[in-house]
């Protein structure tokens, strides 16, 4: 595909994870903002959330921010987005964040980044979009869930194929070129039932 307008990054709300994986979300937020790609993300100011959103500002980059009113005071809203657009429910959030978005980048995160991102490896497999999803393997950090995955193949609960609905990379430098790479879809996307 030729280079995305807009990606929505999935990553942790808390600050307490490695050092490695800041500078991961410090790096991404500058590189989208370097090759004036707009961020999408969940408009948290906190975790690496915060810190993705921050560096993408701090090097002049747009940021959109989505997130539900209840959690606006619970995940600190940023005030400094370009835009923050609160919604009544996570389902809009989430679906907004998929809208407004031409590829997906997944860095380390908790249970919610688990939730955001087996809802749009399950959408695409239903092909309700076709937009690539770069799982961003910062120190190993996904492996173990790479490794449940292939188990699930093993025990025939998971398609083989369906390894293709995802790409591994272990840099963030690596991001915006798995993206470029990907094939642009020429099949039937019914977007309209997201
Ligand atoms: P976490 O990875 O748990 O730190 O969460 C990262 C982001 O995912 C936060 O903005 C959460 O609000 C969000 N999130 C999305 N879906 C869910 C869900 N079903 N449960 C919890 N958090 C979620």
């Amino acid at each position: 595909m030729p280079k995305p307008n807009s990606i929505c990054v999935y990553c942790g709300s808390s600050d307490q994870g490695p050092d490695s994986h800041r500078q991961a979300a410090q790096d991404l937020g500058e590189t989208l903002a370097r090759n004036k790609i707009r961020l999408v993300y969940g408009g948290g100011q906190i975790g690496l959330m915060g810190a993705t959103a921050d560096a993408a500002l701090a090097n002049g980059g747009e940021v959109i921010g989505i997130i539900p009113q209840f959690l606006k005071d619970l995940e600190v809203g940023h005030a400094g987005c370009t835009e923050l657009i609160v919604t009544d429910t996570m389902h809009e959030r989430k679906r907004k964040m998929v809208e407004l978005s031409d590829a997906f980048a997944i860095l380390p995160g908790g249970l919610g980044t688990l939730d955001e991102t087996f809802e749009i490896l399950t959408w695409r497999q239903l092909r309700l979009h076709d937009k690539p999803i770069i799982l961003v393997n910062i120190d190993d950090y996904w492996s173990p869930l790479l490794a449940l995955i292939e188990n699930q193949i093993n025990e025939n609960y998971v398609r083989a194929e369906h390894r293709r609905l995802y790409e591994v990379v272990d840099r963030v430098e690596d991001i915006l070129p798995a993206i470029t790479r990907s094939p642009v879809s020429e099949e039937l996307v019914m977007s309209d039932r997201l």
